[in-house]
């Protein structure tokens, strides 16, 4: 691939090889151990620390305080408690996050919650040396950015500007230009730009929805999304819509002759539920299997509500859609 980067503004250098791995190692468990979902990117750490302080898995907690200016937020750990603790500068703290400026408070948190999972604050500062004081500092800002912008997420987005997408992630315009260029990807920004949901970032719309099938909201004017998803049909169906297979019981349908499976009579048409309430106001649209809501009226589907489809913002088997819409990048 063709490296696009400015090296004057290029950090990753700082930071030696293993520890750039072990970052990586870090920020998976972590994204496990506190089990973000597709669907809590964008992700806001003022959310993510209030997880933090309730599920105790790491034992934290933190505040707003006040600071002197020239800090953001402090991180300590009290060993004599075994206790992180968190203070963030009430003077700089604006939340919600409207301002590029105000973004920053995001990144911050982040970039506090990287000292804490990179283990940096179990050895008192003043053993360390100015080096490796500024090695950490390096190492706690990529951590930020990997969580807050995973190369994936940044490598299928739609760059309608650097703001929209910078706000889309809240962090701050240089904060997502910096993490593209440490991804040595600034080409990005001029990328073609694919039709995706303002809200899950579907991708893939029959011709005459109105709804989003993924996440349900009316598509007209928002199909501008920043993400690009797309969320496979996990039930093969044919050209007339009926699954190939049950979706419950997995019984082989394609010589079935009935609407419902045999075995268990699970529907093999993904209908909308109305279809099913006898009102008035019925729809008899028969979705893709992929579709969570109606891609017609919007209310939920047959497989949804029969629990045969996760929740979009649970769901873990979609893809990225690159540059190319044929080319996918795994989740
Ligand atoms: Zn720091
Ligand atoms: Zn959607
Ligand atoms: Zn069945
Ligand atoms: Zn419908």
């Amino acid at each position: 691939m063709r490296e696009s980067y400015m090296p004057k503004y290029y950090t990753l250098d700082y930071i030696p090889e293993y520890r750039k791995q072990y970052i990586d190692i870090r920020l998976q468990w972590f994204v496990k151990t506190y089990e973000l979902k597709n669907g809590d990117w964008p992700l806001d750490c003022v959310s993510l620390l209030k997880r933090m302080k309730k599920t105790q898995k790491i034992p934290f907690t933190y505040g707003c305080v006040q600071l002197p200016n020239k800090y953001d937020a402090l991180t300590e750990y009290v060993h004599s408690q075994d206790v992180y603790i968190m203070q963030i500068n009430i003077n700089k703290a604006k939340y919600p996050f409207e301002h590029s400026k105000d973004r920053r408070l995001n990144f911050t948190v982040a970039h506090e919650i990287g000292h804490i999972v990179l283990e940096h604050l179990l050895i008192p500062r003043s053993l360390k040396s100015g080096i490796e004081l500024s090695i950490e500092e390096h190492e706690a800002n990529e951590f930020a950015g990997r969580l807050l912008m995973p190369e994936k997420m940044l490598c299928s987005c739609n760059y309608y500007s650097i703001d929209t997408v910078a706000q889309y992630f809240i962090v701050s315009r240089s904060a997502l230009w910096k993490r593209l260029n440490n991804m040595k990807r600034l080409d990005l920004l001029n990328s073609r730009k694919i039709q995706a949901c303002s809200r899950c970032g579907n991708t893939r719309f029959s011709i005459f929805a109105r709804f989003c099938g993924i996440c349900g909201q009316p598509i007209s004017n928002r199909l501008s999304g920043i993400r690009r998803v797309y969320y496979p049909e996990v039930y093969p169906m044919d050209q007339c819509k009926r699954v190939t297979s049950c979706p419950r019981c997995n019984n082989d349908l394609r010589r079935n002759v009935y609407d419902k499976c045999s075995i268990c009579g699970t529907h093999i048409f993904n209908f909308c539920s109305s279809f099913f309430g006898g009102n008035a106001d019925e729809c008899s649209y028969a979705n893709p299997s992929n579709c969570r809501f109606c891609e017609m009226c919007g209310r939920p589907t047959y497989f949804f509500e029969k629990g045969l489809l996760k929740p979009w913002q649970e769901a873990d088997d979609f893809c990225y859609v690159a540059e190319s819409s044929e080319e996918y990048i795994e989740n």
